[in-house]
């Protein structure tokens, strides 16, 4: 297993603006923005209540797990009753859990790129296999179903994807979710886990949930957490919904590993997720502005080209152009604007996607103008290299 290049990244960006440089750090996917006033409430009202202090249940607080549960009802259309429901460290440890409880050596997992960094190495960790279907920019970095259908053998135990797309941003429509499930449900072995932490971050179009096509919520793992939505990365609270011998399984493998979430945090995540989501409405708005902001200054970056995402917050402009004499890789590239620009972006390869970068634009309008002017500059300087 590798280590996480956007976590490798940021703690680069850290140390060198520890040194005094000046780094501005558009590595990590982290909105900036503050918490909603109620969750921090929540947080103080926890802790002054003295009676979240012990170990919580292993799966989670029974009226945490309902809450979740009304949650994928009202927002997703899922049915998944309270038992299938378990809270964890992030929803980076609900998908690990996933993955270490059902596959190993020998299996395959089906991982249509571009793909979040962890999804790899967390299969590698296991000793399984992962198959990358590729995708190309024109196709808005969405492999054809067709594409992903003929990945998928008799050893294979899993799909997984995130809609809102990290890195890529692009989101999956009704109809290709129901294509997809078509492939799958052919397959009576196969499980998909559906990431869908950034569901309120999409402009163009709706979230949709493939749990929700008939004879797909028995197959379906769906994870969501409430790092990205409501900006509480450092709460480490995600979840997931998932068939009951799934469930069982996490269960076991989470007893042994965290004995469950904080739960101080678990208070928090309740008010999150019985929140109205209009609430969090402001959060997609700034989203979208800085979208187009950095879509605009990416035009002016001589050479590099970008589709035009649809949910998240992040670009992955294709640099091809740019990867000239000593630049052979994304990752030189990504190294060369730290140093030469104090730009800190996180290379393509390691989400699948040679030939790119990934942008995050979870930051300020200013520092997004000034770091994208700073990019253009030193990609126009490479040219003359
Ligand atoms: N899935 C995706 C697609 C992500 O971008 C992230 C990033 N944090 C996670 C899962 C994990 O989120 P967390 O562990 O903070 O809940
Ligand atoms: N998911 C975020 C990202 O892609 C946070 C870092 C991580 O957990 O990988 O940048």
């Amino acid at each position: 297993m590798t280590e996480s290049a956007t976590l490798l990244m940021a703690q680069r960006s850290r140390e060198m603006r520890a040194a005094g440089k000046d780094v501005i750090d558009l590595s990590l996917g982290e909105p900036d923005q503050d918490p909603p006033a109620f969750a921090i409430e929540a947080a103080q009202k926890a802790i002054s209540e003295n009676k979240w202090n012990k170990y919580p249940p292993v799966m989670g607080y029974p009226d945490v797990r309902a809450a979740i549960s009304e949650k994928f009802k009202r927002d997703n259309g899922l049915d998944y009753a309270p038992d299938q429901v378990m809270v964890s460290t992030g929803a980076k440890q609900s998908i690990m859990n996933v993955v270490v409880s059902l596959v190993g050596p020998g299996d395959e997992v089906v991982i249509p790129a571009p793909f979040w960094v962890s999804y790899a190495e967390q299969v590698r960790f296991t000793g399984a296999t992962p198959v990358l279907v590729p995708s190309t920019l024109e196709e808005d970095y969405k492999p054809p179903i067709s594409r992903i259908a003929a990945a998928i053998t008799p050893r294979t135990r899993l799909l997984m994807f995130s809609s809102p797309c990290n890195p890529s941003g692009s989101v999956l429509t009704m109809a290709e979710l129901e294509e997809l499930a078509t492939v799958v449900l052919k397959w009576p072995d196969l499980y998909v886990i559906s990431d869908e932490i950034y569901e309120h971050i999409v402009f163009d179009g709706i979230h949709r949930s493939i749990g929700t096509v008939p004879g797909m919520l028995e197959r379906t793992i769906t994870v969501n957490g409430i790092s990205k939505a409501f900006a509480l990365t450092g709460w480490r609270i995600g979840y997931i919904g998932a068939p009951k011998g799934v469930i069982q399984a996490a269960n076991k493998i989470q007893g042994q590993f965290t004995s469950g979430a904080n739960g101080i945090a678990q208070r928090v995540a309740k008010v999150c997720v019985e929140a109205d989501p209009a609430l969090i409405k402001g959060l997609r708005k700034d989203f979208m502005r800085r979208r187009d902001l950095v879509l605009d200054g990416l035009a002016q970056v001589p050479g590099w080209r970008c589709n035009k995402p649809q949910g998240a917050f992040y670009v992955l402009p294709d640099v091809s152009k740019s990867l000239v004499g000593d630049i052979r890789t994304s990752s030189d590239l990504s190294m060369y604007l730290l140093e030469q620009a104090g730009v800190s972006l996180v290379e393509g390869d390691s989400f699948g996607a040679p030939n790119t970068v990934r942008i995050s634009y979870a930051t300020s309008d200013a520092l997004l103008t000034e770091a994208i002017k700073r990019v253009a500059k030193a990609v126009a300087e490479l040219a003359h290299k």
